[in-house]
């Protein structure tokens, strides 16, 4: 059997962090380690003073890399994203962040100054010596997923230089999809283009896939940029992507991003409700269809299981509290597998956090199960280990290794 490679999340950045105890976080990873044969540890990106040393000695005493879990495109404390970076949406206003957090308000990629402090600061961890390599987070667009009228961007002055210099107008691009959102129809055009090409042909749908493209390529040359500081550090690269149905809606191409990495870990968040998880982003386009667009419920659910290719449950409620079948976890690692011709890794979440995932013990086996045979390289468990109970830890341990050696001796 080929060695998975399992790689854990631990320590995000988050106030609690300063009021735990150094030793007991130590204890936690060793256990980890114990329990899993872990290739890489993905470190948070603000730890207490200390910690990332310790973390460090942990990590080396056991044989395990140790990346730095790094947010590109938002701040991590070091690099202060400026207001006047931002994305801007559709309506010329700056793209507000998840809850207004900082940690997911983005600046743009296309905007000199941003993207050169971005790279500056990366250039100086990679200078610093102390990890591995950089597993690169918020490398994307913000979603438009909670608000498509609003939190699609980016039409700002350096996007429309740059989308000039390739031959795009993005200012007619702006015009034709605000066009799009003023009928019920357009936006059901919206919602469904934003997760698959349009059958369609008409000048808003085109408009549409340009500015998909436009992004794709802005994420793709940029990350390129951080990546390529990684390497000359003789640092590895990893990137944490949305799930693969869900890429094109914030400006990721599974493909372009792959060529830049050594492995990709997508977030197939089966049952999150946050950021990038699949309930979450869904949750957000079916009541754009519904609400936006008046379309009745079992319309818009219908709509959008053929526009991601995969079954989607017979309500919202549902939806909501079981998230989605293992079924489409295993496509999404397919489709995964195609797009890149590096590595694909199963993000998993195995937190237990109220209100953010429902998780039972049967539900993980069944995920695991499922991502293991679709082909995926192996599993990040996500998001944090901080908030993980480690038996979930042994029951990946069991289906991954012991199901798939009992396996081959059938
Ligand atoms: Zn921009």
């Amino acid at each position: 059997m080929r060695m998975p490679m399992f790689m854990l999340q631990y320590l995000e950045d988050s106030p609690e962090l300063d009021r735990l105890d150094l030793q007991a976080v130590l204890e936690k990873l060793r256990r980890a380690l114990d329990c899993l044969p872990l290739r890489s540890v993905l470190i948070g990106w603000r730890l207490p003073p200390g910690w990332l040393e310790a973390c460090r000695q942990v990590c080396q005493q056991a044989g395990v890399r140790l990346l730095r879990w790094h947010p590109l495109l938002t701040g991590d404390g070091v690099f202060m994203p400026r207001p006047q970076w931002q994305t801007l949406g559709l309506d010329g206003a700056p793209i507000a962040g998840f809850g207004g957090m900082a940690e997911f308000t983005f600046v743009c990629p296309n905007h000199p100054e941003a993207a050169q402090a971005s790279l500056r600061h990366v250039e100086e961890i990679c200078a610093a010596g102390v990890y591995d390599g950089l597993f690169l987070d918020r490398i994307r667009f913000p979603s438009p997923a909670a608000d498509p009228l609003r939190h699609l961007g980016c039409f700002c002055p350096h996007c429309v230089r740059r989308a000039a210099q390739e031959g795009l107008d993005l200012q007619e691009v702006q015009q034709h999809l605000r066009r799009m959102t003023e009928t019920p129809q357009g936006r059901v055009e919206l919602v469904g283009g934003l997760l698959a090409p349009a059958v369609s042909n008409s000048p808003q749908t085109q408009a549409l896939e340009a500015l998909i493209a436009f992004r794709q390529r802005s994420v793709a040359d940029f990350v390129a940029r951080a990546a390529r500081l990684a390497k000359d550090s003789a640092m590895e690269v990893g990137l944490d992507c949305f799930s693969p149905a869900l890429t094109r809606m914030v400006g990721q191409d599974l493909t372009a991003l792959g060529g830049c990495a050594d492995w990709i870990k997508i977030m197939s968040y089966a049952h999150t409700l946050g950021p990038a998880g699949l309930p979450f982003e869904l949750l957000g386009l079916l009541d754009a269809l519904t609400g936006g667009a008046d379309l009745p419920q079992t319309d818009a659910l219908q709509l959008l299981a053929r526009a991601l290719g995969f079954a989607l449950p017979p309500d919202r409620r549902t939806l909501q509290n079981a998230g989605l079948a293992p079924q489409a976890l295993a496509e999404e690692v397919r489709r995964g597998v195609r797009a890149a011709a590096v590595p694909v890794l199963a993000g998993i979440e195995l937190v237990e956090i109220a209100a953010v995932a429902h998780l039972d013990e049967t539900g993980i086996a069944a995920d695991v199960r499922a991502v293991r045979q679709a082909g995926a390289a192996g599993v990040v468990i996500s998001w944090d280990l901080l908030h993980i109970p480690l038996r979930r830890l042994e029951i990946l341990r069991r289906v991954w290794l012991e199901d798939s050696s009992a396996e081959r001796e059938l």
